[in-house]
């Protein structure tokens, strides 16, 4: 059986943390605001895997009420998602992301993010796609205010 998810995360910036974005250190500085390290992009990827295996949403089991979480390495997130597939015998197809942000200029980063995904998923490179795209200067993102991240993801249940 073929089942698909999709995840979508936006997140503000804020100043004086680093820029994490699928597990990759873009910057020191001009990072995302969360009560985790606010890697919108590996945050998007836990929920459409959680999505595929029917398995809620990540906020259900990483609460951004819980102390335990503050600050948090995103990968544990994605990590946990990983393993609940790996309890049902999911096999994860393909990951498809598309980070949406006016600034930093992403292009740069793509394969190292992509990279990064498929090591977190033990996925060969060809199975994650990322996609960096603006919004032409529209809207919140437009005016560097956050980013946004969304990603979908195939897997097969046997
Ligand atoms: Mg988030």
């Amino acid at each position: 059986m073929i089942r698909v998810g999709q995840g979508i995360d936006v997140h503000q910036f804020a100043d004086a943390r680093p820029l994490i974005l699928g597990g990759v250190r873009i910057s020191d500085t001009g990072g995302l605001s969360g009560h985790s390290d606010a890697d919108a992009v590996l945050h998007a990827v836990t929920d459409a895997l959680l999505g595929a295996a029917g398995a809620g949403d990540i906020g259900q089991y990483f609460p951004s009420d819980d102390s335990r979480w503050k600050d948090a390495d995103s990968t544990i997130f994605l990590r946990e998602a990983k393993r609940i597939l790996d309890e049902m015998d999911a096999e994860i197809g393909n990951v498809d992301v598309t980070i949406i942000a006016q600034t930093p200029k992403l292009a740069p980063f793509r394969d190292a993010i992509q990279a990064s995904i498929a090591r977190l998923l033990d996925l060969p490179a060809g199975h994650v796609n990322v996609k960096a795209t603006t919004t032409d200067h529209l809207g919140f993102i437009g005016r560097s205010e956050g980013i946004c991240a969304m990603a979908i993801v195939s897997i097969s249940i046997s």
